[in-house]
């Protein structure tokens, strides 16, 4: 079986793992499709982010889906050949936080592909993975490509819930990159109202206008017109902070209106906060951390057509094409999401 492992910043390789077989509860997934998130790019680029670090080497991956090619003992609900949605939040169940529901603050989290515990957690860009069932979202109807769309889609769909009521809501989104395109999404399923998007490049804000935000806005070169939202002590209800960039922040908060939330989403680094104009106008700020059950909500919306991801997915490369694939994915003047193909190797 072929993986994709990272040794270091820039040192990616396939290498042969042997395979596994599923124990009681369990299942073997032919991977099909996966998609490379940023923290993977991170990984590949610097070796890690923040305190983050690669301390031995790592399969990567955890946007995943997948044919069922086995059964362990006891599994019900799953049949052989069926494409799954492959959920990489894997709680323990039992810490405190997992026995008040908030599993993805989990104490012993083994989320795949995370250099954050050590030894560190494997990851799912391999062509057979051993899961547990419960793992799995039927995600028949979907293509391979959409049903690895599930965790990035989770991660919106979350940030959404920490927003509180959208609905008739206006609505920033800082930064369009996946997450951004993903929140403009989950926001409009949500009923937000007018929905405006920044980024500092063309190739994502068009993206963004094909997710359907109202209003895109090149930070780059027409910054002013988000000026034009913060009269009157300013627009926005909900900010989804997606690009983990201080100045994005920071210059979204004069269009915050009074009483607004902060999302905050991108994982850039320690970023600095204007707190003295966020108290005058009373604003909330909120973290956005993974998901859990909404993992299967987004799989359910995507089979229902409520929302569709296909158009975001803007590369797909064979297995062996993994470097490319991983150079392109940070390529934010021609990709929004690359995926990898395990099923084309040779
Ligand atoms: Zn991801
Ligand atoms: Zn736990």
């Amino acid at each position: 079986m072929k993986s994709i492992v990272i040794h270091a910043a820039k040192d990616l390789r396939i290498e042969d793992r042997p395979e596994e077989t599923p124990g009681p509860g369990e299942v073997r997934i032919a991977m099909a499709a996966g998609g490379i998130c940023g923290s993977d790019l991170h990984y590949f680029h610097n070796g890690g982010f923040g305190d983050v670090r690669l301390k031995e080497p790592m399969i990567l991956g955890h946007e995943v889906s997948g044919h069922i090619a086995a059964l362990g003992d006891g599994v019900t609900g799953l049949h052989e050949g069926q494409l799954v949605a492959i959920s990489p939040s894997r709680p323990c169940g039992h810490c405190r936080f997992c026995r008040e529901a908030m599993y993805n603050q989990c104490l012993n989290m083994r989320f795949y592909g995370s250099a954050m515990p050590f030894p560190h957690i494997q990851g799912a860009f391999r062509q057979s993975l051993i899961a547990n069932a419960i793992q799995c979202a039927p995600a028949d109807g979907l293509t391979p490509g959409e049903a690895a769309m599930a965790e990035p889609l989770a991660v919106t769909l979350h940030a959404v819930r920490q927003a509180g009521p959208i609905f008739g809501k206006s609505v920033l989104v800082t930064g369009c990159g996946p997450i951004g395109i993903l929140s403009i999404l989950a926001a409009r399923r949500a009923g937000a109202d007018l929905i405006v998007a920044t980024d500092l490049g063309e190739f994502t804000l068009d993206m963004a206008k094909k997710a359907g935000a109202d209003v895109t806005i090149n930070m780059a070169t027409n910054g002013d017109d988000l000026a034009a939202y913060s009269a009157e002590k300013g627009t926005f209800d909900v900010l989804f902070e997606c690009s983990g960039a201080a100045p994005a922040l920071k210059g979204a908060i004069p269009a915050m209106r009074p009483g607004g939330t902060i999302v905050q989403l991108g994982l850039g680094g320690d970023m600095q906060l204007p707190v003295q104009a966020m108290t005058a106008k009373e604003l909330s700020l909120k973290g956005s951390f993974r998901f859990h059950d909404e993992f299967f909500t987004g799989v359910s919306l995507m089979q229902k057509g409520l929302i569709d991801v296909k158009p975001f997915i803007t590369q797909t490369f064979a297995l062996d094409a993994a470097i490319e694939a991983f150079e392109t994915a940070g390529d934010r003047s021609k990709a929004v999401k690359a995926q990898i193909d395990f099923t084309k190797a040779a």
